[in-house]
């Protein structure tokens, strides 16, 4: 039995499964929202499977003041289901952890010196990392066996200097900490994994360019296996268009919002909710947009427009950095489910070796995939991301040694 229980805290969320770490197979999965929400409730949704509870859920809405009382609502749903932590054989936790700072490479093992640790990297994420602390001290009070911390920045320690370096000032940027840290890391590795064993190649082998489209978004430019550029920053709010943020803006256009009277805090809920597609088209969900867009909504056009259109110009920068792609990857929501963005960023770019072919890009089907056609000199794929199994993995391989 390899059961380990992987906690996905957001900054108002807490995602969990249990997962077999060996098998990939989930027996349970639920998530906690509306965490620290004024005005309004939590709520859990949750679902436990397998023998004696197949299919239990459980839905509430309750107070979630904070990430500790959403950690103390996911045990209660595991009792609700029939199926109480206790019972679990729960050999290791995995935590995914947003910031990393420079200092954690690798999957770590939590004691109280990497639980402070993350706590004071909040500084550079303050609005992923002090919810995640209070989840992993939470469970590290309720489970005892090993605690494992994946960051999100981790796989993009990789990242030459000459691509984390932001050319302001040496020494400012090195007293607050300020580069390129990138995020999404648990996710590109493991599509870039799943992509190269998907073409039955060596990964070393590969240079790839995996576009993760889901609420949140990025690009990562990867040789041989190892992150070498991506698209976020020093936080999630570089690069792609987003569901709420709306990646790259000139940072001139921000002062000149500073001085024109914004507030810091509304300045901030601006870039993290109110930006992207949201901002441009009123709505975060993909589809939305795209139905509206469909219906002739000029400001969802552009919204569309402009999310392509900053797609496609990452694929070019990684290119040049790359020195060509062998593989091209979808991954996340919008980049596994709709067809159409997909043609609209490939469209084009034929001359650079990208060529879709239109019914393997429209069949409807699930797990890795070639888009591209057999003549595409790069392999354009579709490779379905799973973060969870991912920090399972890692959190057991550094537990069973
Ligand atoms: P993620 O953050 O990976 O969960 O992705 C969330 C985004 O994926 C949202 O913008 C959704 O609109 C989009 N999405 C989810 N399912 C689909 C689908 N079947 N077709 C198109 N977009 C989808």
């Amino acid at each position: 039995m390899s059961n380990v229980l992987v906690i996905n805290a957001g900054s108002s969320s807490i995602k969990y499964q249990l997962v077999d770490a060996e098998t990939g197979e989930r027996s349970a999965a639920g998530l906690v929202e509306r965490i620290g929400q004024r005005g309004s409730e939590g709520r859990i949704v949750h679902r436990s499977e397998g023998e004696g509870s197949a299919g239990a859920r459980f839905e509430r809405e309750l107070p979630v003041p904070d990430h500790t009382a959403g950690f103390s609502a996911m045990v209660e749903a595991f009792a609700a289901c029939g199926t109480p932590v206790e019972g679990l054989d729960i050999r290791a936790v995995g935590h995914r952890v947003v910031q990393g700072g420079s200092e954690f490479f690798e999957p770590t093992l939590i004691d109280d010196r990497v639980a402070d640790r993350i706590l004071e990297l909040g500084a550079l994420a303050p609005l992923h990392n002090p919810g995640q602390y209070q989840a992993i001290m939470a469970a590290r009070a309720r489970f005892d066996v090993p605690h494992v911390a994946v960051f999100d920045t981790a796989f993009h320690q990789t990242i030459p200097q000459r691509a984390y370096t932001y050319a302001i000032d040496r020494d400012v940027a090195d007293r607050h900490g300020v580069r390129r840290y990138g995020f999404h890391g648990v996710s590109h590795q493991v599509v870039s994994r799943r992509a190269a064993a998907f073409l039955g190649r060596p990964i070393e082998s590969l240079r790839q360019i995996v576009l993760h489209l889901g609420n949140g978004a990025s690009a990562c430019a990867i040789d041989g296996g190892r992150s070498v550029d991506t698209s976020m920053g020093f936080t999630p709010l570089e690069g792609l268009v987003m569901g709420t943020r709306g990646g790259d803006v000139d940072p001139g256009a921000l002062l000149h919002l500073l001085r024109a009277g914004l507030e810091t805090d509304e300045l901030d809920a601006l870039l993290n909710r109110g930006s992207g597609l949201a901002g441009l088209a009123g709505s975060n969900d993909f589809r939305d947009v795209w139905a509206a867009a469909e219906a002739g909504d000029g400001a969802a056009r552009l919204a569309l427009d402009v999310y392509a259109h900053r797609a496609r110009h990452y694929i070019g920068a990684y290119l040049a950095v790359l020195g060509g792609a062998d593989a091209l990857v979808f991954t996340a929501g919008v980049g596994e489910n709709h067809a159409g963005i997909r043609a609209r960023i490939c469209g084009g770019l034929e001359w650079l070796g990208v060529e879709i072919d239109p019914s393997r890009n429209e069949a409807a089907a699930a797990g890795p995939r070639r888009i591209g056609t057999d003549a595409s000199r790069v392999e354009v794929l579709v490779v379905p991301t799973d973060e969870e199994a991912e920090i399972a993995r890692q959190s057991w391989r550094l537990v069973a040694g």
